[in-house]
């Protein structure tokens, strides 16, 4: 793939553009943002769960975060999407989403696993992630999104020129894709279900095919989108092929997609027969030619209704 498809993060890193969260500092809407997201936590619906607890009175929700950052690693990243290593990566503990297959269990789910750090240390980390050369900065988990007010609080104090990257499953709410826009160079998306029964049953996240749509599409409108399709075995059908249908008619056939192939089960993934082996080669290659087959097919598409005479009019082209 190519950086062509990242515009405002090749600018960033030809020095063309500043990253958002610099523009945002300058202009009052990033101090105006971390009031809002600290508001939220008073009754917290930063994912779509909204289980309106108090996080800042030390109730907790389904994803068990609270009001300290709690990380389970933090380095330069070099398994990432190749236009964004070497990433400085940030993985926090606690996730909104149940995933039986997470291959980082139980340290990414378990919130009290994480080692706590201070918004400032999360900034001088990054000033210092940037001096070693790293290309962005990279908010992951767990997911990152119990973790936005304190993302942005630590934007607040980052000096460094690197763009934001949002590394998320995506089921977040719409206050907190209003909280990340002009916040967020590069949001790197997972797209994992279709189906609403297979996002319960293996994530317990319901709603997630109608709120993955509405993010990525949001997404799409207010930066630059990456968006992973991890295939699980015996859900090309229901989830894989679907996902990338939506994808090339919703977010366009240029849309940066990466079909991801590393599935492995892990954690307690062995409770659902169909997912309890690797996937396949085959598995993996059909999805890759599915989306290869659908853009070949849109650029056909494209091109028949694309005149191929000069701009004549019907009547002047019977004269000739
Ligand atoms: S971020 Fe956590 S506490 Fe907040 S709504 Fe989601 S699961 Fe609940």
């Amino acid at each position: 793939m190519s950086l062509d498809l990242l515009p405002h993060y090749k600018k960033i890193l030809q020095g063309k553009e500043k990253p958002k969260f610099h523009l945002a500092k300058e202009n009052g809407t990033l101090q105006k943002k971390i009031r809002q997201a600290w508001k939220i936590l008073e009754k917290c619906e930063l994912c779509e769960r909204k289980c309106g607890v108090n996080r800042l009175e030390g109730e907790k929700g389904f994803c068990g975060v609270g009001k300290e950052i709690r990380v389970f690693g933090a380095h330069d990243h070099w398994g990432e999407e190749e236009e964004l290593i070497p990433s400085a990566t940030l993985f926090f503990s606690g996730c909104t989403m149940r995933c039986c297959y997470c291959q980082n269990a139980p340290a990414s789910v378990f919130y009290e696993m994480g080692e706590v750090w201070t918004p400032e240390r999360v900034a001088e980390w990054t000033e210092g992630m940037a001096k070693l050369g790293c290309r962005n900065v990279n908010f992951v988990g767990g997911d990152p999104t119990p973790y936005v007010p304190f993302i942005l609080k630590e934007l607040e104090r980052a000096e460094a020129n690197m763009p934001v990257v949002f590394n998320s499953n995506a089921y977040y709410s719409q206050r907190t894709a209003e909280l990340l826009s002009e916040v967020v160079d590069v949001y790197l998306l997972d797209f994992r279900y279709f189906r609403e029964e297979c996002g319960r049953r293996l994530s317990e996240a319901p709603g997630y095919p109608r709120v993955a749509k509405r993010n990525h599409l949001a997404a799409r409108r207010d930066g630059d989108l990456m968006v992973r399709v991890l295939v699980l075995p015996n859900h090309l059908e229901c989830d894989s092929k679907p996902i990338l249908r939506w994808i090339a008619r919703n977010l366009g056939r240029d849309t940066y997609v990466n079909i991801l192939p590393q599935y492995r089960p892990c954690w307690k993934a062995s409770e659902h027969k169909e997912i309890s082996r690797p996937l396949s080669q085959e598995e993996w290659r059909e999805a890759v030619r599915f989306w290869e087959n659908l853009r070949i097919e849109m650029n056909r598409r494209k091109l028949l209704s694309q005149s191929i005479f000069p701009k004549t009019s019907f009547q002047e082209y019977k004269c000739l």
